[in-house]
């Protein structure tokens, strides 16, 4: 589901950011042909902005219809439940064999509540394993009412200083924490998920808050993901023409993950590393 009310520093899905239409832009394939300049409604603008897409862009998707060389890619377009429920029943043959389901991310599908809560009733209703992801930040109505029809809750965490958290997403973390707190305890199964991002949350310290928190505030949830930082966010922020502001920073390295794994099982925690 595209739209977040987050902008990570680390974010490796940029184009999930924006709830509206985005076009992004491979300078490497452009011919400058000019043939998007010619379709877009908004020529004049297109043509000042070029290779930035004007903020008039509403995302028709004439421009990417006509560039042969395939340096426009629409990200993102409205769709019925329906239209996405026939997407999905259409894999079912490859869901009943291995076992798996249908999971919402994003961007933050609670940002589109009730779109999101009617599709996983109806693939309930087909018969199929429901899952969210989820960043936490949402009023509670919209969890709550996505929760009715969700048996895994994977429910993300990344920084448990609430100005250290400002700074890393733009938003504190009093209602994310709050939310942890009411969702445990409320769906089938409630996993945490925590993104390890060198330089930025993987200090002993947030770990050990964090291993307080979740053994000790989040009843029934036992088992926490790590996510090891990578830097597929960056190439992705060049082709919309965003800052990233991580640029250049290398990989965890294993060991740092290992630590921090350490860590949260002496919580008595089951830890993954992704
Ligand atoms: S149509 Fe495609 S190849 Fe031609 S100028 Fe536009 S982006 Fe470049
Ligand atoms: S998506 Fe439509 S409005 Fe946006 S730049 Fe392309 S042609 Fe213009």
């Amino acid at each position: 589901m595209k739209g977040c009310p987050l902008a990570c520093a680390w974010c490796s899905n940029p184009e999930s950011q924006k709830t509206r239409p985005e076009i992004m832009y491979y300078r490497e394939k452009c011919l400058d042909c000019g043939a998007c300049l010619e379709a877009c409604p908004h020529r004049e603008l297109l043509e000042a902005a070029f290779p930035r897409t004007p903020e008039a862009c509403a995302g028709c998707g004439r421009c990417v219809q006509v560039c042969y060389a395939e340096a426009r890619h629409l990200v993102g377009r409205s769709v019925s439940v329906g239209e996405l429920l026939a997407v999905i029943l259409s894999d079912r043959v490859f869901y009943e064999q291995s076992g798996g389901g249908v999971t919402v991310g994003g961007g933050e599908p609670t940002l589109q509540a009730a779109f999101v809560s009617e599709l996983l009733a109806r693939c309930r209703r087909e018969g199929l394993h429901t899952a969210l992801e989820t960043c936490g930040f949402a009023s509670w109505r919209n969890l709550a009412l996505v929760l009715k029809n969700v048996d895994q809750l994977l429910f993300d965490l990344k920084h448990m200083d609430p100005e250290r958290h400002r700074e890393l997403t733009g938003v504190d973390n009093a209602r994310i924490l709050e939310n942890a707190r009411r969702a445990a305890g409320r769906v089938g199964e409630m996993v945490v998920r925590f993104p390890l991002i060198p330089g930025c949350n993987t200090e002993a310290s947030n770990l050990h808050s964090l291993g307080r928190f979740v053994s000790g505030q989040l009843p029934g949830v036992r088992r926490v993901d790590l996510l090891p930082y990578h830097s597929t966010g960056e190439s992705k922020s060049v082709r919309l023409f965003r800052d990233y502001p991580l640029a250049g920073r290398p990989p965890l390295e294993r060991e740092e993950a290992e630590q921090a794994r350490d860590i949260l099982v002496s919580y008595g925690l089951e830890v993954n590393i992704g």
